[in-house]
């Protein structure tokens, strides 16, 4: 369920209280060629068209680095979501099933990731392919791609486990 009010067959909405916690900070904006969220993918193709991240001037200086890495992982809030649901009913497959078994878009904290291809960077502005939002969406966050953090060997008994970030 995406579009308005209108609950499909078997759908379950639930009330809830006004959002109070962490507040997000967005770090900037995505520019896509997509209007509607009929045009947008469903997901994201590393062969789909250029997209912008425009970042605001205050986050430029922490774009240092990320210059080596051809994949990263972007976040991005789907602004234009319901948050209310519950179970959801898509339209391509007529089943039924609980929000956190789907990618949809619809979800309590409309979060967006895709893994897109960096092809450039230039003053603040990421050129990327991959992504599957529309024009506008507000831009959350900007990681490697996880695959070039290969995980640490678990710690052996009797040695301390030092966290690092
Ligand atoms: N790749 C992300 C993920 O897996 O977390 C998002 C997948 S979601 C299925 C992508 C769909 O969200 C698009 O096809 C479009 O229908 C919808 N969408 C895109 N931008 C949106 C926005 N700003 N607000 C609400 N819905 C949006």
């Amino acid at each position: 369920m995406t579009r308005g009010d209108d609950l499909r067959a078997n759908e379950k909405a639930v009330e809830l209280v006004p959002a109070s916690d962490a507040a997000l900070r967005f770090i900037g904006w995505v520019r896509t060629p997509w209007r509607s969220r009929d045009d947008c993918p469903r997901q994201g193709r590393l062969d789909g068209p250029e997209c912008r991240l425009v970042l605001d001037v205050v986050w430029h200086d922490a774009l240092c680095g990320l210059e080596d890495y051809q994949t990263i992982e972007v976040l991005y809030w789907l602004d234009k979501s319901r948050r209310d649901l519950v179970l959801q009913s898509p339209k391509s497959d007529g089943r039924t099933v609980g929000t956190f078994a789907l990618r949809s878009p619809v979800r309590p904290n409309p979060i967006g990731t895709s893994i897109v291809k960096l092809e450039r960077i230039e003053e603040g502005t990421l050129f990327v392919r991959g992504l599957d939002c529309l024009d506008g969406t507000p831009l959350v966050d900007i990681k490697p791609d996880r695959c070039a953090f290969t995980p640490k060997a678990p710690p052996k008994p009797g040695e301390a486990h030092v966290q690092e970030n």
